[in-house]
């Protein structure tokens, strides 16, 4: 039992994404154990970037107790149903990564193994078909997997500024006490280096055991006061800019995925919600100037702008420690993996996950801090080998930035990957975090990466008996498809009913 005493003091720098989420999911778990507070400065403000998100947001969404409808009603979200690729292996080439798999395993072995034995045989036919996420996402088409199947995922696209106002109004009822002012100085004990308190501007001086720096770039506690590394990825992830504009939806019709184009020098996001559509093009400063990238961007976006272009500067790479001392960084002050792959609000998630699985009653553990760091960086090493897949797996040879990323050399642990795929079709097996078989299949194949063989077992079949298996999942998928309502519609529908007085 917990008394009021002897409750931990946790301070949270900054009001985005992460601050916010981190103080709603303290609050509702542990707000028995601790006493949270908040600061943000409106002054600096948020990136106000992040609008698409992976399936493991629908736990946190539930685990708050939030009805979705309206949760979705109120950030304009809508709903995704995996990344939709286009350019990337070659340009006119075109796959969804699917929030879901290809068919369904025939006698415990991936379905992919049986599609690449019967396209060597000249009899595939599209992989795609086989997947109903992609057969729904092409269609427009959108409905809630049924209770406990796990046919197929889904995750939201939101808007970024009402995402955080949305959890600080969850977080405030819920007694987080939010305070608004920006931090000038941070004080720190002279012996264990553990932070005490943070000066705002206006004299007021906060006192915690446990900081969150949720500072965002700045990483005011994790990086400019303790100092901790960073780990530089720009050699394998060139691109350090982006620049993002929203539009106006050039239609009624609303995809229920992301988008992402490559482009001469990066890559451009369309992430459709119910309002309006966020669009942005991420790029190599060493491949591009901000001025011609706005020009690409405004070029290629359908609907009327609805803002100007603004333009923002990262780096890619992660702190060596996350969690150094009295302080966690969660968020962008924690890493920056550009989102190609929608994961930065997943990794804010994770390590809110793993601080409340090792939350501090009494001083900071070194073993907890410990694991709390090993497991950051094991999702983080995952995410940018998979990241970089994107750039690898191609034959473009048609800007300096592409031929640079094609031929370049990737980190050890993605050449093993790569190699385990070619040979065999096999994909590196791990039991926690991010991008399972069917994400790496879905690259893999989608990119062009067709392997020189498969699993022995896919070959026992006899190939008519093969032909008609996997014709009937397309039927199936088909046929499921077929019956399910428009993605816009849907959403409508849902939107009045949470209107309508019970
Ligand atoms: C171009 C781009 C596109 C992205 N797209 C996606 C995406 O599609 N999906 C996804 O998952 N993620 C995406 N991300 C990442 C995502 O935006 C962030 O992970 C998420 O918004 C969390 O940001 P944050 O809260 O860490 O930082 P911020 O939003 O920057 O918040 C920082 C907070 O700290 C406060 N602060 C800073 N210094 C002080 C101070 N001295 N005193 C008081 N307050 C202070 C600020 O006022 C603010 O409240 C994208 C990022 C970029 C750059």
């Amino acid at each position: 039992m917990t008394d009021q005493l002897s409750k931990t003091r946790v301070v949270i720098l900054g009001g985005g994404t992460a601050g916010w989420m981190t103080a709603a999911a303290l609050v509702n778990q542990l707000g028995h154990a601790c006493d949270v507070q908040l600061i943000e400065s409106e002054e600096i403000g948020i990136v106000g970037v992040g609008e698409a998100t992976l399936p493991h947001i629908r736990y946190f969404v539930e685990s708050l107790g939030l009805d979705e409808a309206e949760f979705m009603k109120a950030t304009h979200a809508t709903f995704k149903l995996g990344i939709d690729f286009h350019d990337f292996g070659r340009i006119g080439s075109h796959y969804l990564h699917p929030f879901g798999s290809f068919g369904a395993p025939l006698n415990d072995v991936p379905f992919h193994h049986f599609w690449l034995r019967l396209q060597a045989e000249g009899r595939g036919g599209a992989l795609w078909d086989t997947s109903i996420c992609n057969i729904m996402a092409a269609g427009n088409k959108f409905a809630p997997p049924p209770p406990g199947s796990s046919l197929y995922n889904y995750a939201y696209q939101f808007d970024a500024t009402l995402f955080g106002p949305y959890l600080r109004g969850y977080s405030i009822a819920r007694g987080v006490t939010r305070t608004e002012g920006k931090v000038v100085e941070v004080e720190q004990d002279g012996e264990s280096g553990d932070i005490i308190a943070l000066k705002l501007e206006n004299g007021k001086r906060i006192e915690g055991d446990l900081f969150v720096d949720c500072s965002g770039f700045r990483a005011l506690l994790i990086g400019q006061t303790l100092k901790e590394n960073w780990e530089d990825w720009s050699r394998w992830l060139l691109c350090d800019r982006a620049v993002a504009m929203p539009c106006e939806a050039a239609n009624d019709k609303i995809g229920p995925f992301t988008g992402v184009h490559a482009m001469s020098a990066g890559w451009r996001w369309r992430i459709p919600l119910q309002h309006r559509v966020g669009n942005g093009y991420v790029y190599s400063s060493a491949h591009m100037s901000d001025a011609d990238a706005e020009d690409a961007l405004v070029a290629a976006v359908e609907g009327a702008p609805m803002a100007e272009p603004r333009v923002l500067k990262f780096r890619a790479g992660r702190r060596e420690r996350s969690w150094s001392k009295n302080v966690v960084a969660v968020g962008l002050a924690s890493g920056f993996l550009e989102p190609l792959e929608s994961t930065s609000i997943y990794l804010v998630q994770g390590a809110i996950a793993q601080l409340i699985e090792m939350f501090p009653i009494g001083p900071v553990r070194d073993q907890d801090r410990d694991e709390f760091n090993r497991v950051t960086d094991a999702e983080y090493d995952r995410i940018r080998d998979f990241l970089i897949l994107h750039y690898n797996a191609t034959v473009r040879d048609d800007s300096d930035f592409w031929n640079h990323v094609r031929t370049m050399e990737v980190p050890d642990t993605l050449h093993e990957k790569m190699e385990l795929w070619r040979r065999s079709a096999r994909v590196a097996k791990y039991s926690q975090g991010l991008f399972f078989e069917p994400s790496w299949v879905a690259v893999y194949i989608g990119q062009g990466v067709i392997p020189d063989g498969w699993d022995e077992r896919a070959d026992l079949p006899g190939s008519s008996e093969l032909e008609t298996a996997v014709g009937r999942v397309r039927k199936q998928v088909s046929d499921a498809v077929c019956a399910m309502p428009d993605h816009a519609n849907f959403i409508r529908m849902r939107n009045a009913s949470i209107e309508r007085p019970a």
